[in-house]
């Protein structure tokens, strides 16, 4: 099961339809590498351990080209039950794990390896810990059921298993969707975000692909905001 998600925000509803469509025109690198993401998280669980994914930027809206960065979150219990946040700086698993993946990247593609951008990482220990504690204002528990609610996941099912344990919890799922709706409002006004959007569609009208008419007026409606 996954996150209740935000039928009442229109935003958020306009964002998911957008990225739905840009992903019915998915690009060969896009399917490449999101099973390079397959292919690691299935070697990592082979080896006794667990790894999943959220997907960012281009490779989200299925719009990677050769030249582009992918940009992800990285999902991982950290080692011995330790607890806080993890990052390449001080943890040995997120750092191990990336050089496992570009070795892979190497292996599979050769001279078309691609950088890997770590956006955030985030510890699964850390994260159940303050689900079971209905911990509200746990900037990481926010953080996850952001990414949940607009990215794309690889091993999914290690992730839909602290879906569920937010879902069970609606008081809880209710008090995180306001912080949720905020980082997506903080996105949205973001010139960054604006620009991408431009950028696909772009792409799409090179390949002779055009935007169907109600789909551009969506485009249009969400970059007013
Ligand atoms: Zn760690």
């Amino acid at each position: 099961m996954t996150l209740p998600g935000f039928n009442d925000n229109p935003t958020i509803q306009k964002f998911i339809g957008l990225k739905k469509f840009f992903r019915s025109h998915e690009t060969r690198i896009s399917r490449e590498r999101i099973e390079d993401f397959k292919k690691f998280s299935k070697l990592i669980n082979y080896g006794g351990d667990e790894v999943a994914f959220d997907i960012l930027g281009s490779l989200n809206f299925g719009q990677a080209t050769a030249d582009s960065d992918t940009d992800i979150v990285m999902y991982t219990r950290c080692e011995d039950g330790k607890m806080g946040e993890c990052g390449l700086e001080n943890c040995y698993k997120i750092s191990l794990f990336k050089h496992m993946f570009l070795n892979l990247v190497t292996f599979e593609h050769n001279s078309h390896a691609y950088k890997l951008e770590i956006v955030d990482c985030i510890n699964l220990n850390q994260l159940e810990k303050d689900i079971r504690e209905n911990d509200e204002s746990s900037a990481l528990l926010i953080r996850f059921c952001f990414y949940r609610s607009i990215c794309r996941g690889v091993n999914r099912k290690l992730l839909h298993r602290y879906e569920n344990l937010i879902s069970e919890r609606l008081p809880l799922w209710e008090s995180i969707t306001k912080s949720v709706e905020e980082c997506f409002d903080g996105i949205i006004v973001s010139s960054q975000h604006t620009y991408s959007f431009h950028k696909y569609a772009g792409r799409l009208e090179e390949k002779g692909i055009k935007l169907p008419g109600s789909m551009a007026a969506k485009i249009k409606d969400y970059l007013k905001q």
